[in-house]
Formats: C-alpha cells, structure tokens, sequence
C-alpha cells in the first residue's frame, strides 16, 4: 500500500459542490481506499486574474495503483466533471493533481513528484497541513515550514 496525496481545485458552475462530489469520486476509485479530506478554502487565482474565485482542497488516499495509473485514473475523473483543458492557469471545472505519492521523486513528462510548486501555494499548503502537519516533502523539508512564506496569499477557510 501506498499513501498519496491530492489536491482538488475548481473555480466553474458551483465549486465548493464539484470539490466535495469530487472527493466522492476518490473514494470510488479501484485498488485505493480515500483516508482523509482536509476542509475547503477559497483562493484568489493565480496567473490569470480576470476569473472566478477557486474553491481549493487536498485528500489523501492509501492505493496500490501506481502512480502513472492513478494520475490516469485522475485525469478520468477530471473529463467525468466535463474538464476542458484550455489557457494554462485559466478556468476549470475541476483540477486533480498529484502532490505526492509515499516519498517518490519522479520527473516524467507526464508526471512530476512532488508536485513541482506544491511549496509555493498557500491553496496547496493550507489543506495539506490540514491532512498532514507535519508532512516532510521530499526534497524540500517540511511542509509546515513553507507556511509563513504564503500567509499573503488571500486564503479563507469554508
Ligand atoms: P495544472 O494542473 O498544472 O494546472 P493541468 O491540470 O492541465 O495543469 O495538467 C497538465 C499535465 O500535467 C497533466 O496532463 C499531467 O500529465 C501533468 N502532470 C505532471 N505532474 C503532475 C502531477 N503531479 N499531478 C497531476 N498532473 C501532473
Ligand atoms: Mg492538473
């Protein structure tokens, strides 16, 4: 069994409902059992200013899927919630990524880990130290000192 982690994020249609069907979804993916889900948080967007606010989230799981095979099996529900992939940054319905996956440092072109900014995002960070607080990431140590350096980020717990 492995333990992963993923962050969920949508800013289309209802968000704060699309997030919690979505941690739905995760507890019916095969060979993985869904642990945890942290609470929700309204984020500003980053890159893109001109869009709806994000409703942002984490989760984390126990799987026997691989990681390739559960990024597939993430990306399936993505397209299930009606993803179109557009502008880079730009709207969604719904975004799952991989932040990591046990202490796994992959960099495929398919498949970065840890995700490459999880420390860098307070809509990252926040729900992961919901799940995790005192996570250590692999390659950047722990989680819970990368806070204070995104407490700018306008971030408001649901
Ligand atoms: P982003 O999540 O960066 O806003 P997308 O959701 O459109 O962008 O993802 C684009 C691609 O990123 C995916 O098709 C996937 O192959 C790749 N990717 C690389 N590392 C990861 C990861 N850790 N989790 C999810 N997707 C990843
Ligand atoms: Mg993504």
């Amino acid at each position: 069994m492995s333990r992963a982690y993923i962050a969920l994020g949508a800013n289309l249609g209802d968000p704060a409902a699309t997030v919690n069907a979505a941690f739905a979804a995760l507890s019916g993916l095969p060979q993985t059992r869904l642990l945890a889900t942290s609470a929700l948080y309204r984020t500003a967007p980053i890159g893109i200013a001109e869009q709806p606010e994000f409703v942002n989230a984490a989760a984390s799981v126990e799987t026997t899927l691989t990681p390739e095979a559960l990024l597939d099996a993430l990306l399936a529900i993505e397209q299930q919630f009606g993803r179109v992939r557009a502008e880079k940054n730009g709207p969604r319905t719904l975004d799952l990524d991989i932040l990591l996956y046990d202490e796994q440092i992959i960099a495929t072109p398919r498949l970065t880990l840890p995700h490459p900014r999880l420390h860098l995002r307070a809509f990252v960070l926040y729900p992961l130290a919901d799940l995790a607080p005192k996570l250590c990431i692999p390659g950047r140590g722990q989680l819970a000192a990368w806070l204070p350096a995104v407490a700018n980020q306008g971030i408001q717990r649901l």
